[in-house]
């Protein structure tokens, strides 16, 4: 079996200031040598080059939350992978669904920004889930390959990639799926890839959706999860460690 290093991922969101920069950076260095994950610490992009600067010197990566699919350009407001990658950045998540809601983003402008950022060197960390609704009417694995089936081309060029499957109505809601839902999803995600492209066993497939320290541990023990995207939880130093410990 292909053995896969978990990454345990702390999506900042909208929030951030130069306390919370310090107090987190500090956090997960001192936990970095002793926890048996990859930490990576994903700031608004604003606050990257203070992170990546308060990080130097550890093994704790940092990443960017969103990247424009555009090289460069009349963009107003968009940041390039390139410029995450000069300012430290290694990963960057795209298609987390509160872009793919609050923005509009398809699934098809998810694979361009995937695409940018590996052109850039970045490894994109592709996020997928479906909602409540869809959930329900048993479309769960319809709507997670249909999103996935956008990202194809781009697994004919590289497995330097890590999927994140955040259902929707487990995503700051306080309701985690269960560990056998997120393993049932893993695993169908893990066989799609699988046939994409016969190299893809070592893509790590991340979860995410009110993961908290005492209940990372047993959505970690599943096979199929390897690591976790953490929102809420990735503000408070003390939990967000407790996360890393429990992998
Ligand atoms: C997220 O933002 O990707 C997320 C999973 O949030 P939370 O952990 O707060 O549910």
């Amino acid at each position: 079996m292909t053995k896969r290093t978990a990454l345990i991922a702390g999506n900042w969101k909208l929030h951030g200031s130069t306390d919370l920069v310090q107090a987190l950076t500090r956090a997960a260095k001192q936990a970095a040598s002793s926890v048996n994950a990859e930490i990576l610490l994903c700031p608004p992009a604003i606050w990257i080059p203070a992170v990546a600067s308060a990080l130097q010197g550890s093994s704790v990566k940092v990443g960017g939350q969103d990247v424009s699919a555009h090289e460069q350009g009349a963009y107003t407001g968009e940041i390039s992978a390139a410029m995450l990658k000069a300012c430290g950045s290694q990963y960057v998540i795209v298609g987390h669904s509160e872009r793919r809601r609050h923005h509009g983003e398809s699934s098809e402008l998810v694979a361009r920004k995937a695409e940018a950022a590996f052109a850039a060197g970045l490894t994109p960390i592709v996020c997928v889930g479906e909602t409540l609704t869809e959930r329900e009417a048993g479309q769960n694995w319809l709507v997670v390959e249909s999103q996935l089936n956008a990202i194809r081309g781009l697994l004919n060029k590289t497995t330097e990639i890590v999927i994140g499957y955040e259902p929707v109505w487990a995503i700051g809601t306080g309701k985690t799926a269960t560990p056998e839902q997120a393993q049932e999803m893993h695993a169908l995600i893990r066989q799609w890839l699988v046939q994409q492209n016969a190299q893809a066993g070592h893509i790590r497939i991340i979860y995410g959706g009110s993961v908290k320290a005492d209940n990372a541990a047993a959505l970690m023990a599943q096979p199929d999860v390897d690591g976790g995207l953490v929102g809420g939880a990735s503000l408070d130093a003390e939990e967000f460690i407790g996360i890393c410990r429990n992998v």
